[in-house]
């Protein structure tokens, strides 16, 4: 049987995810601290998430 959601846990703060399915290398927001989190890898219907910092980008003045 395969799940029709993936669950990981928010490298922050521990909030258990339960999200529906989606691919390596997309971001997610976290629903209680707010971060933005990259799924680096997903086994099992599990997913590893990172936390991507966010950051204006400096057009190099
Ligand atoms: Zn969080």
């Amino acid at each position: 049987m395969s799940s029709a959601t993936l669950t990981g846990a928010c490298p922050e703060c521990e909030t258990g995810l339960t999200v529906p399915p989606v691919v390596q290398g997309e971001t997610l927001s976290c629903p209680e601290c707010l971060l933005t989190l990259r799924v680096e890898d997903i086994a099992d219907g599990r997913l590893t998430l990172e936390m991507v910092e966010v950051q204006l980008r400096d057009w190099g003045q």
